[in-house]
């Protein structure tokens, strides 16, 4: 017998009978033999160099294998704006030095632990679905690697398994249980202590992959399941923009006019202004006669469309990669550029310790240093973004790294840096915490800053499972208690 399926209510069907499902030629070009046997359109055989392809296709088969690490693939689109761009090409090109060192983990930030359903991890109020596992084109960088590239991964109860996708049942029936269960028992989970599931997160892949009718399935089920808000992560305006057509805008309207309770919040991934700035032969941008950058067109006409409704909140997210956006001048661009047409900059995150982290991480004292650089000059609602990194107790900021010496204080000869926890993973409370630790310029994760931990009532060096139930009581206990009992090493 095959799964249950789901049933779209009356409601849902206004949305879902109207949807059009156009087909977007995106011109994708999968993996590296288009290049290599020449079968890739004449003006884009010489993106790679026939010395850049050797190098290639003689790890392919080892260890050091590039495309099992992270499938290559690229639009049309992304090509043109990158051929007059290395910080693209390094984004979206495929190199031997990827694989050189393959430290890291398949499951990093230990995701895994937070999936109580196939295809969902649930932290905080929010819950992050994969629905699907590809992207319109991929970045080397990419955090989900695991995800795109298929690999098995140890799930919680120790099999070890490709990760799976959401399915719409499984998911909305596990909100409503964890919501009516949290209202039972006067607003939080009577066995994890959890809150209301707010909030879900369409990513993967990217979701603007699927077509309409699979998005409204999605939104539409989200909305009867109760969830107040939906968030999708996309870096489809950079890949391919004309996928915000009017089919999907009409989609969108008839899903807000149907649910106009549920808010909706479209994450954007820009990394660099070269992938919306239209850009001179010579590599540099035009102005507008206003002092700003004119933008490709289609990427500007898509922007507008999606902000213009008013009801969606557009929010780009990055992480700083080297050879792509560790850029001051760059980062500074990206941020005017966005909050000029109504796009929120809301994280740029430090590089996270997947397989093969070493070739894209920058270190994060650099990192907050490039982001901090960025930042001068900006007004106070161009700089809104923040550093933070993506711990298995939470999204912790970097809040400050200090230049020099704090006197009097053993273990900061060489500075300080202070992490303060945004969230934790298992609920609220822990917000606003921090970690402070002695300098380490060549850090590129938690790890390096082992050896000098100065003060962490935010626990980023405990080693407690914060899933672990037992674990969570005991922190809510241990909340409801004078927090005078830390003892900061640094009093
Ligand atoms: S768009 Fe996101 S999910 Fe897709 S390849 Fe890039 S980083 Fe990975």
């Amino acid at each position: 017998m095959g799964k249950a399926k789901y049933e779209p209510t009356d409601r849902e069907r206004l949305v879902l009978d109207a949807v059009e499902n156009p087909k977007y030629d995106r011109q994708i070009l999968n993996g590296l033999d288009p290049f290599v046997n020449g079968t890739a359109p004449q003006d884009m055989i010489g993106f790679y160099t026939p010395s850049e392809l050797d190098q290639l296709v003689q790890i392919r088969g080892t260890e050091r294998d590039i495309e099992s690490r992270m499938p290559v693939k690229i639009t049309r689109h992304y090509f043109e704006m990158a051929k007059n761009s290395p910080a693209l090409q390094t984004l979206v090109k495929a190199s031997p030095d990827e694989t050189l060192n393959l430290d890291g983990v398949e499951d990093p930030g230990n995701q895994m632990d937070y999936s109580p359903v196939e295809g969902l991890l649930h932290k905080y109020e929010m819950g992050l679905l994969y629905v699907i596992s590809t992207c319109s084109a991929h970045c080397r960088f990419c955090y989900r690697e695991e995800l795109i590239a298929r690999k098995p991964v140890e799930h919680r109860d120790g099999t070890v398994k490709k990760k799976s996708l959401a399915r719409i049942l499984e998911i909305t029936d596990y909100i409503r249980s964890h919501n009516a269960a949290v209202a039972a028992n006067g607003g939080r989970h009577p066995e994890t202590g959890r809150e209301k599931l707010r909030e879900i997160l369409l990513s993967g892949g990217d979701p603007m992959v699927l077509p309409n009718s699979k998005l409204a399935a999605w939104f539409t089920a989200l909305a009867e399941a109760g969830v107040e808000a939906i968030r999708l992560g996309t870096k489809e305006l950079a890949f391919h923009p004309d996928r915000f057509d009017q089919a999907f805008l009409d989609m969108m309207d008839r899903f807000h006019d149907t649910y106009p309770e549920v808010g909706f919040r479209l994450m954007t991934h820009f990394n660099h202004p070269d992938e919306l700035l239209a850009k001179t032969p010579d590599g540099g941008y035009t102005e507008d006669g206003n002092g700003f950058y004119k933008w490709h067109p289609n990427t500007r006409r898509a922007i507008e469309a999606v902000v213009s409704r008013g009801w969606i909140s557009v929010e780009n997210q990055s992480p700083i990669i080297r050879g792509v956006n560790n850029d001051p001048e760059a980062l500074k661009i990206l941020q005017r550029t966005l909050k000029r047409v109504g796009v929120e900059n809301h994280y740029f995150f430090g590089g996270r310790d997947i397989v093969a982290y070493r070739a894209f991480n920058v270190p994060i004292e650099e990192a907050w240093r490039i982001v901090n650089e960025s930042q001068k000059g900006l007004s106070g609602v161009e700089a809104h973004a923040r550093l933070a990194l993506s711990h298995y107790r939470g999204k912790t900021e970097v809040a400050a790294v200090t230049d020099g010496p704090v006197p009097g204080f053993a273990g900061a000869e060489n500075g300080v840096v202070i992490f303060k926890l945004l969230r934790s993973v298992a609920d609220a409370p822990d917000r606003g915490k921090v970690c402070i630790v002695g300098r380490n310029p060549e850090a590129l994760w938690f790890d390096d800053y082992e050896d000098r931990i100065l003060f962490d009532e935010a626990g980023l060096f405990d080693d407690a499972d914060p899933f672990d139930e037992a674990s969570l009581f005991n922190y809510l206990e241990f909340e409801s208690q004078e927090t005078a009992e830390l003892t900061p090493v640094l009093a």
